[in-house]
């Protein structure tokens, strides 16, 4: 710290003619006696062990938040005339993409710390909020690196990125959980509101699900090592289960080529059947634990064609006195809508005329199933209530399609209004 022994008239002067000469001692850290001559108007010892810093690159910093402190800083108060300009960098602490600089005042040898980014308890810090973000676009390590390099920016460790990977894991696996839990009450809420509960008064719900896998098959292949799904609630289009299953660890894998018991580790292989049952284990566990999770029955299956999570499921059965139905959902139901009005229109049992019909209009007769899925999805009346009317405009469209408009609904046809 620095001693100030006298002070008088001359000061500004002698304190301005200090710095250029501190300048230069603060590298080789002597002491300084400065107006020997002014005759002891001042002295400064400056002991000063630290060397000036340079910073290389960029940095990501808070903007406002750095102008600030350098605002705070440069009111500092002090027996000199301190300005910005006798501010030095000392040192630099990094943390990741996180930096805390020490500035070293020349003039009174006051110490200052400038962070690049606010420290907030309720927020994530720099790292966190980048890795994050580098996970969301399915990317990593490799290429947070390289982006940092590009941009001049020093780099973030592997291990910090690693630690800081598993935490936002962590964070995310709550946040997914608690959000899974607020769309389970709210589908709660919805089949009460409109009715859909059993006798014993639990709420049924119908759910979308779904899988997909780490490799795509092309048709052919089903021997992916990862696999993901998903049940949605058909209601609040919320995710209400997920789960993920895999064949494959790499610690246990390595340690089985060499004929070693693995060593402690935290193991991700959680599946050892063939790649296409994982579809239907985790969608059949979400069944099982839907009561249990959210007080809910699943009483309706919306779900592609794939037979065998269905069976699954009814095999399962998660429900003593309820058997899960399946429905086929929009896309497979249009799909196999379509392929069989295109063979009637292809098979030559049936007169020409028809048949050239049929061709001309089967867009028509496709779009008027869509229209009755988009009028009755959003009714607020049971699922089962919906498939019957939904049945009924199916069955009803090609009459309306080829001029007979005597059974159709005002809301489907405008001639019956
Ligand atoms: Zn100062
Ligand atoms: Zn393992
Ligand atoms: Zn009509």
């Amino acid at each position: 710290m620095p001693r100030i022994q006298r002070f008088g008239k001359k000061t500004k002067k002698t304190a301005h003619v200090a710095v250029n000469k501190t300048n230069k001692t603060l590298e080789s850290n002597l002491d300084v006696s400065v107006g020997d001559d002014e005759q002891n108007e001042i002295s400064i010892e400056q002991n000063c062990s630290s060397k000036e810093y340079n910073p290389k690159g960029r940095r990501i910093v808070e903007i406002g938040y750095l102008f600030e402190q350098l605002i705070q800083i440069n009111s500092h108060t002090s027996l000199f005339d301190c300005r910005m300009e006798y501010l030095i960098i000392i040192k630099e602490k990094k943390a990741g993409l996180n930096s805390t600089f020490e500035l070293l005042c020349k003039m009174c040898g006051e110490k200052f710390t400038l962070e690049t980014v606010r420290k907030d308890d309720n927020k994530m810090d720099i790292n966190q909020e980048v890795v994050a973000g580098i996970m969301s676009t399915g990317a990593g390590y490799a290429q947070i690196t390289t982006v940092l390099a590009y941009a001049d920016i020093p780099p973030i460790s592997l291990r910090l990125y690693e630690l800081t990977h598993d935490q936002v894991c962590q964070w995310w696996e709550q946040t997914a959980k608690h959000c899974m839990i607020e769309a389970g009450k709210e589908e709660v809420e919805y089949a009460k509101r409109i009715g859909n509960v059993t006798s014993d008064g639990v709420p049924m719900i119908a759910v979308i699900a779904d899988a997909c896998w780490s490799k795509r098959s092309y048709g052919t292949n089903y021997n992916a090592s990862s696999g993901a799904a998903a049940i949605v609630g058909q209601h609040s289009k919320k995710v209400l289960y997920s789960g993920v299953k895999n064949k494959y660890c790499l610690t246990c894998s390595r340690s089985a080529s060499k004929r070693k018991e693995p060593p402690e580790h935290a193991c991700c292989k959680n599946f050892s059947g063939p790649s296409t049952a994982m579809e239907a284990a985790i969608i059949t566990e979400g069944f099982k634990s839907s009561l249990a999770d959210h007080g809910l029955i699943y009483s309706h299956l919306i779900a592609d064609g794939d037979a065998s999570t269905y069976a699954c499921i009814r095999n399962a059965r998660p429900y003593e006195n309820l058997t899960v139905a399946k429905v086929e959902c929009k896309n497979h139901l249009l799909r196999n809508y379509c392929k069989a009005l295109l063979a009637l229109s292809t098979n030559t049992f049936y007169h020409i005329k028809g048949r050239k019909l049929l061709k001309e209009k089967y867009l028509k007769l496709r779009w008027g199933v869509d229209s009755s899925l988009k009028y009755w999805s959003g009714r607020d009346i049971p699922f089962t209530e919906k498939l019957t009317n939904i049945k009924m405009d199916i069955q009803n469209g090609h009459y309306h399609i080829f001029g007979d408009h005597s059974n159709c609904k005002p809301y489907f046809c405008k001639k019956k209004q």
